[in-house]
């Protein structure tokens, strides 16, 4: 599935494709009519990989298995930093955006589906991105609260809709489950787990500012915005941790 064309480099042994251009790279994909998993990597995520129990279906098989994983968080950052590697990060909303921008300029070639959020979100969010880019084709919009029963009508209705960008907020390890599972129903898509871009986008949550951002200290805006996060938070320093003691013990990972 994956086209080796750039080397592979490893996070604590997850994987991580460090290419120059991921924009590039998804928009010959789209013009090819080669779909993609696309996973937005950061320490937490690096961590629930590590923690997941190895076999068919986990979270590490998962990103394994991505046609692109990509940089998105400080401390995938500073882990090749800590290696003498400068790495620039690639915010997964950011990218989704210019993808987003890409589907607008092609317009009913590349229709676009918003999945997940509390109802009413992506639709807000598709509502935001109609103004933005008013050439944008939604094939589709689904809140990420189905139950069960409702699943398989969102599956019918992608299989014979067959959207080129699907998006997926339903946050990590969810997203890129779902996704591992369910991207044979539209070969030709590019399928990203956005976590909460819809809420962001919706006007719902905002973004760490500028200058937070450029500090690489976006984590800490989270936690102030969502302080019940700290739990899961506590991934941080532990990733930290892992990267200075894994890479003095074996700097080759
Ligand atoms: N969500 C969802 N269905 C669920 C659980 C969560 O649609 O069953 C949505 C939730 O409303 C939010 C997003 O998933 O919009 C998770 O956002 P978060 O920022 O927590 O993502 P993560 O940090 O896990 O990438």
């Amino acid at each position: 599935m994956l086209t080796v064309h750039q080397p592979v480099e490893r996070v604590l042994g997850v994987p991580v494709h460090l290419w120059d251009d991921y924009v590039g790279e998804l928009h010959d994909r789209l013009r090819r009519g080669e779909g993609a998993h696309v996973v937005t990597l950061n320490s937490e995520m690096t961590m629930q990989a590590l923690d997941s129990p190895p076999g068919n279906g986990s979270l590490a098989e998962a990103i394994a298995e991505a046609d692109l994983v990509i940089p998105d968080g400080a401390g995938v950052v500073f882990y090749f930093w800590l290696r003498g590697k400068r790495v620039f990060r690639c915010p997964g909303i950011e990218l989704a955006e210019k993808v987003l921008q890409l589907a607008g300029s092609a317009g009913a070639k590349w229709p676009v589906f918003f999945y997940g959020g509390a109802p009413g979100v992506a639709a807000a969010a598709s509502e935001v991105w109609q103004q933005r880019c008013p050439g944008l084709v939604f094939a589709g919009i689904e809140h990420g609260y189905l139950s069960p029963e409702e699943e398989p009508k969102l599956l019918e209705t992608l299989k014979q809709l067959q959207p080129r960008i699907i998006l997926v907020g339903l946050g990590v390890p969810r997203q890129e489950l779902w996704i591992r599972r369910h991207r044979h129903l539209c070969p030709q898509a590019i399928w990203i787990g956005v976590g909460g871009s819809f809420d962001i986008w919706a006007g719902r949550k905002t973004r760490a500012p500028q200058w937070m951002q450029r500090l690489h200290m976006e984590w800490a805006y989270r936690l102030y915005q969502e302080p019940h996060r700290w739990r899961r938070m506590l991934a941080l320093p532990h990733f930290a941790y892992l990267s200075v003691v894994t890479l003095r013990n074996k700097p080759g990972l």
